[in-house]
Parts: structure tokens; C-alpha cells; sequence
């Protein structure tokens, strides 16, 4: 099913398809320009089923995107998707604290069309996936996209590896699926299936 995908975020998108089911909760951890909130949203909700996604961004720009994005596509969406402020590192002090969440997302780097020196960055990127690793839901999965191009993208790069190789072996199984003949910009995908 990977096969028809050429951009990294269609095939991110369709692996979530096989884990996220409707009705569950999920985290865009970089919500931008809001594509990824609104892949998350289709997944989840139904006419009888009320999923709900948590959209972060330390931009007011990228909310500003993503909830007109979500307007024109979506009938009463602010039932069912909230957006955030903040940074991601701060996940869990949003997301409610019985809530089940079966996937958090993370599309790193800057906003396609915004000021690219705002950029994720190693250190919050990593305290944000200790805080996915604690409130992810056995059968849940951590997603992170990874672009190399910017200055920090090669250090954000291997402090996801590094996380990834220290994640629990009996509870964590850790994958990157990479473009190899794409060497200039391989955009790595990274999936934790808990
Ligand atoms: N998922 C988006 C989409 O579908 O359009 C694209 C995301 S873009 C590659 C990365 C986003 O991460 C930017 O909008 C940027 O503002 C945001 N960002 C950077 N640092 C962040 C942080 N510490 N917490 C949350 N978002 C952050």
C-alpha cells in the first residue's frame, strides 16, 4: 500500500489509516498549514462516531491556516478538533487526563509558506516524544515526518534516532522507511507502534 505514494506525508497518511479507527483521539503535534489535522479528522469522525483531534502549533499563523483549512472542508468541525498555542513538549498539560490517545503526529521542520526561521528543534522535539511515549495507547503510534534540508534538520534528525533506539523493546516497535533514491532530501518517516 506504500507503493503510490511519493510525497513522505501521503505515505505517513496511510499508515495511520491502519491504526487510527473513528471515535478515537489523536495529536497533530505541528498542526501548520492544517493538511495533516484534516487527514486526522476524516479518519476519526463520522456521522456516528465523535472523534476528536488536539492541534498544536507555536504559531498563531499556522492556526489561523489550519482552522480555515478545516472551516472550508468541514461542516461543524470545532466539535470535534481543538487547537493549541503552544509547544508540543506540553502536550499533556491540554489533552485531557482519561483521554486514550492513539496517535500522536509530528510533521517537523518549518510552515511551507511561513518565516522558516521558525523551525521545531531538537530539544522540545525530544521532550515532545517522551511525552507521546507516556500518553500513547497500547496499539497506538507515534508518526514523525523529518526534513534534513534546514539548518537543524540533520541534529533533529538524530535525536529522533537516538530516541527511537532507547525505546522499550518489549513495548515499542520502532520503524523508518526512507526514500533512497531521494538522496538530497530522503524526508525519513519514523513510526513507533506501541
Ligand atoms: N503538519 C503541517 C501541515 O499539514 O501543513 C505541516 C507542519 S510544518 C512542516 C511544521 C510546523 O511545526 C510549523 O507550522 C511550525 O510552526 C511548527 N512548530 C515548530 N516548533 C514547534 C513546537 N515546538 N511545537 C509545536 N509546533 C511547532
Amino acid at each position: 500500500f506504500l507503493f503510490g505514494n511519493r510525497k513522505a506525508t501521503d505515505v505517513a497518511h496511510m499508515v495511520w489509516k491502519h491504526v487510527v479507527q473513528k471515535g478515537d483521539t489523536v495529536i497533530d503535534a505541528t498542526c501548520g498549514n492544517g493538511f495533516d489535522t484534516l487527514e486526522l479528522l476524516n479518519l476519526v469522525v463520522d456521522d456516528s462516531h465523535n472523534g476528536y483531534v488536539y492541534a498544536l502549533d507555536i504559531q498563531k499563523d499556522a492556526l489561523a491556516k489550519t482552522s480555515s483549512l478545516l472551516e472550508e472542508s468541514i461542516n461543524s468541525y470545532q466539535k470535534h478538533v481543538e487547537l493549541f498555542n503552544i509547544c508540543h513538549s506540553k502536550m499533556e498539560e491540554v489533552v485531557q487526563r482519561n483521554s486514550s490517545v492513539r496517535l500522536v503526529a509530528f510533521n517537523l521542520g518549518y510552515l511551507p509558506g511561513g518565516d522558516k526561521e521558525i523551525i521545531t528543534r531538537s530539544e522540545t522535539t525530544l521532550q515532545a516524544l517522551e511525552a507521546a511515549e507516556r500518553i500513547v495507547i497500547p496499539g497506538g503510534l507515534i508518526s514523525i515526518v523529518v526534513y534534513v534540508g534546514h539548518p537543524g534538520g540533520r541534529e533533529e534528525l538524530e535525536t529522533v534516532e537516538t530516541f527511537a533506539a532507547r525505546m522499550c523493546v518489549e513495548n515499542w516497535i520502532c520503524c523508518k522507511l526512507q526514500m533512497l533514491n531521494r538522496a538530497g532530501a530522503p524526508i525519513p518517516i519514523f513510526l513507533f507502534r506501541r
